[in-house]
């Protein structure tokens, strides 16, 4: 019999190793939707696809949380930022590092320019050096000091 023939084989890849149905698929041997239909009829509940996947690394695993202040967290189990206990990166700090190239410093910060905690389009975030920084821009914003930065620092619409 198949691996992916048998429930519980399917339920530990999928439910408790929190595989995505495509690592699955490659593990088999076998195309995905093969896997998708099994889960259906396992009656295994299947995670919300959110058409996201593909957008990260390559360890996307398909789980994404809002936390109560807006901010969008992905499940990252090998990123650097990612803890055992706590495996969710920030989504703007991968969307960032997807743009560079390269991971963010432990110091290293983003900010919304539209202050819309999920909207994590590039052209929306700006790289602060540190979060002392940061908090310093929203103070002299706060006491009108400045006005408001507007253009991302990641971004350029000309490349
Ligand atoms: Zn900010």
């Amino acid at each position: 019999m198949k691996q992916y023939e048998n429930r519980n084989w399917l339920y530990t890849m999928y439910i408790e190793k929190n595989l995505s149905q495509k690592s699955i698929a490659e593990i088999c041997g076998i195309n995905q939707t093969i896997i998708h239909r099994r889960l259906v009829r396992f009656n295994i509940p299947r995670r919300k696809f959110c058409g996201r996947a593909g957008k990260y690394s390559s360890n996307w695993k398909g789980g994404t949380y809002k936390n109560p202040q807006g901010y969008i967290f992905v499940l990252q189990k090998e990123h650097p930022r990612s803890w055992k206990t706590k495996p969710y990166v920030p989504e703007q700090i991968l969307i960032a590092e997807k743009y560079l190239g390269r991971y963010l410093l432990k110091a290293e910060t983003i900010h919304h320019l539209n202050n819309i905690k999920n909207d994590n389009r590039i052209e929306n975030l700006y790289l602060f050096p540190n979060e002392s920084k940061h908090q310093q821009y929203h103070q002299n914003l706060r006491r009108k000091n400045i006005l408001p930065i507007t253009k991302s620092n990641l971004f350029s619409k000309n490349g």
